[in-house]
């Protein structure tokens, strides 16, 4: 574990007891506040929860009270905060909590992990701040105080940076673990600012804090968003010419294999007539086109799937390159995907 983490939780808790914002849901230690503000801080601000927040335990004081609201009545109490699913799963786990625990609050984190929208973070808020259960509640705000403060470079959007993170605060909860937790949501969200704008000065975390004392505070946490692979489908042709050279051309300077050459090809996999149609448009009139192989390539963030086609042209059109396969061999850099169909 990280040297510093055990120094934070003292200074923490200190700064928390004199620094905490009066929230509607900090009243009290009730679950049921402290579960619905949670879910509505979910996805929106706290200025516009605090509205919500009122006007729903207005309506629905209670579990039981949420349990038994009409579908349309708890979209109404809900319209404007957005992903409706929070709210049907708000209702769906009041109903188990009336049908499995007789209306009383599961108090463990084991116990509400397992309730409908309820997940590992909400889980964790509520056990520690409501019953002081010892387990952490890791959301942006803590992935970002942690990263900081350990100086690490891990990605902060991983699982396992969470999970990891989760682990390490496991061994240094306090008796006071909702309190622990709180504080450092509330670090984040007023100190530790995201964006390279924390208020270093006037933390009481500082001289624990690895990202503070080596200037890291610009760079952490290390937030890198896993690009989704794109799948690209080519028709990929071998033309030879009469006297046995094959057509090439230029990619273009910029993209991908940039600069290189490349047999002439089109996005898509295509019927004969197409293909002929094609060829046509390129002023190759092809005596025979015979699919030969097909082939995957795989790039950083990109699957080729290429079919390839020997063509046998008539003529031979300027604005292709016509080489010998040895001149082809020395001279023209072919990028391995187009090797794999020779
Ligand atoms: S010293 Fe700065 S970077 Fe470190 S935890 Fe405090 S606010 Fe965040």
């Amino acid at each position: 574990m990280n040297k510093n983490l055990p120094h934070i939780v003292e200074p923490l808790l200190t700064w928390f007891d004199d620094n905490k914002r009066e929230l509607p849901w900090r009243r009290d230690k009730e679950p049921y506040h402290v579960w619905i503000s949670e879910i509505m801080l979910q996805q929106t601000r706290i200025e516009a929860v605090m509205g919500y927040y009122a006007r729903f335990l207005d309506a629905l004081p209670d579990v039981e009270s949420l349990s038994r609201v009409d579908d349309d009545a708890l979209m109404k109490l809900w319209e404007g905060l957005g992903y409706y699913s929070r709210a049907r799963n708000l209702k769906k786990a009041a109903i188990t909590i009336m049908e499995e625990y007789g209306g009383t609050f599961p108090q463990t984190y084991a116990e509400l992990v397992k309730l409908p929208g309820i997940g590992e973070y909400t889980a964790g808020a509520i056990a520690s701040i409501c019953f002081d259960e010892k387990v952490p509640a890791v959301d942006g705000n803590v992935l970002r105080v942690i990263a900081r403060i350990q100086g690490s470079k891990e990605n902060v959007l991983l699982p396992q940076t969470k999970k990891s993170v989760t682990g390490q605060l496991k061994t240094i909860m306090p008796q006071r673990a909702g309190a622990f937790n709180e504080g450092l949501m509330e670090l984040g969200e007023l100190v530790c600012l995201p964006n390279g704008a924390p208020l270093c000065d006037s933390c009481p975390l500082k001289e624990h804090c690895t990202a503070y004392k080596k200037g890291l505070t610009e760079q952490l946490p290390v937030r890198v968003k896993k690009m989704k692979r794109r799948r690209a489908d080519k028709s990929v042709f071998y033309i030879t010419a009469a006297d046995g050279r094959i057509a090439i051309e230029r990619r273009p300077d910029t993209g991908l294999l940039s600069g290189m050459y490349q047999l002439p090809n089109v996005e898509g996999f295509h019927t004969e007539k197409e293909l002929r149609e094609i060829l046509r448009e390129w002023r190759i009139e092809p005596t025979d086109i015979i699919f030969t192989k097909e082939a995957k390539h795989v790039f950083t963030h990109i699957d080729w799937y290429m079919k390839a086609y020997h063509v046998t042209a008539k003529g031979q059109p300027e604005h292709f390159i016509w080489v010998t396969t040895d001149k082809l061999k020395d001279s023209y850099p072919l990028p391995t995907a187009f090797q794999k169909l020779l």
